[in-house]
């Protein structure tokens, strides 16, 4: 059997069609094809404001920007995330504070949110981490309480739901990501969504050069010559290209989800009774799981090797896997800049040694599913302690 990839994105002969068909209209970046995007995201989650952006670091970036934060100011981030989710307040000139996650679902954990909460702390960002959501309602009234604006980094819930709530439908600003591992994929991309008018406005603004139209504006909508810079902005849009795949992938979602969440269940019958690799827990509430990761956590007590050893062991079977995340209070600029030591995040750093994800994606085969438990029966038996047999 040739090795499993980690993932791989589904590109199928509809897709490749929507995009030749854009080279060939003449118009490839942003136009008519990111304007039908961010409606039938409008029309989906039944917001009054989605923006394409070229990223979701980009767009996370727009929001945090939205809020002139001050080097003095606070956001509240999880420690367990893609760097994305904290550069982007010190990009900002702001100070990144981590919060702990909850052990067994990964996400933010509300109490340990309320702890580090100061005076200074201007805005929270919960990840929903590998397609559950985080603890909202929790969030909510910590946000309301102490004025906080409240940002959701959805780049893995795209199909997630927060009881009857799909992420990204209650109008607070949610942002998705179209990166290639994605649950859709524009190659890069991202998604702002949001009811506030005055915001979006904003956003709009700073999303493409602080001008006043942008280019499809004025070269369609007869405003050839006028425009205005109204303060210095990003250069973050979307293009025609890949919102015309994008558009492609968003009708698609419901069955890359389901196909998602048949291989999720099937690797939770798999595993079961292998003592020293536990998935995630759920959420304590009602929540619909898109399933964008499938996160393991090794048991290191009954084993003779680390996380790392064990994922290599699994490339050389033939397995590639992921390792999300890395705790950013761990790495070299967060721990220089805040002096973060051990024990300042107990859950961050107990499971960051132990985590990594399974290959999961629409077009894993069952075939290349069962070698993947194979692989992962092979090392664990190498490296079992003496008295640990499952
Ligand atoms: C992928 C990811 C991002 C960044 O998305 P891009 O579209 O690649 O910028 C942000 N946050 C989390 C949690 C992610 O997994």
């Amino acid at each position: 059997m040739p090795s499993v990839p980690f993932s791989r994105p589904t590109i199928e002969d509809d897709d490749v069609a929507a995009v030749a068909e854009t080279l060939r209209s003449g118009w490839i970046t942003s136009g008519p094809r990111v304007q039908a995007f961010e409606a039938a995201f409008r029309e989906r989650l039944g917001v009054r404001h989605a923006l394409a952006v070229s990223s979701a670091t980009a767009g996370l970036h727009l929001l945090l920007a939205s809020l002139d934060l001050g080097p003095e100011d606070e956001v509240v981030v999880p420690s367990l995330t893609w760097a994305t989710t904290a550069n982007v307040v010190e990009l900002c000139g702001a100070r990144t504070v981590f919060a702990d996650v909850d052990p067994e679902t990964l996400c933010l954990d509300p109490a340990d949110v309320a702890r580090r909460i100061t005076p200074r702390t201007r805005a929270l960002i919960p990840v929903h981490f590998a397609g559950q959501p985080a603890d909202l309602a929790a969030l909510r009234t910590l946000a309301a309480e102490h004025g906080l604006d409240l940002i959701e980094d959805a780049a893995h819930a795209l199909g997630t739901a927060y009881g009857d709530e799909e992420i990204g439908s209650a109008g607070n600003p949610a942002v998705f990501s179209f990166h290639p591992i994605k649950n859709i994929t524009t190659a890069e991309g991202g998604m702002i969504v949001l009811d506030d008018d005055e915001r979006a406005t904003r956003l709009r603004l700073l999303r493409f050069h602080g001008v006043s139209k942008d280019a499809w504006q004025r070269y369609h909508q007869r405003r050839v010559h006028g425009y205005d810079v109204l303060l210095p902005g990003f250069k973050y849009n979307l293009t025609d290209l890949q919102a015309a795949l994008g558009l492609v992938q968003f009708g698609k979602l419901e069955r890359f989800n389901a196909r998602r969440t048949a291989l999720a269940e099937r690797y939770l019958q798999l595993l079961e009774g292998l003592a020293e690799l536990a998935p995630l827990g759920r959420v304590p509430y009602s929540a619909r799981h898109c399933w964008h990761l499938f996160v393991v956590r090794l048991r290191l007590e009954a084993l003779d090797c680390d996380r790392d050893a064990f994922m290599s062991e699994l490339a050389a079977e033939g397995v590639a896997t992921g390792l999300h995340f890395q705790p950013l209070h761990q790495t070299a600029y967060y721990r220089e800049r805040y002096g973060y030591g051990p024990g300042d995040l107990p859950h961050t750093e107990d499971v960051g040694a132990r985590i990594f994800s399974l290959p999961l994606f629409p077009g894993l085969s069952e075939a290349e599913q069962d070698h993947v438990v194979a692989a992962l029966k092979t090392v664990l038996a190498r490296h079992r302690k003496r008295g640990h047999d499952a």
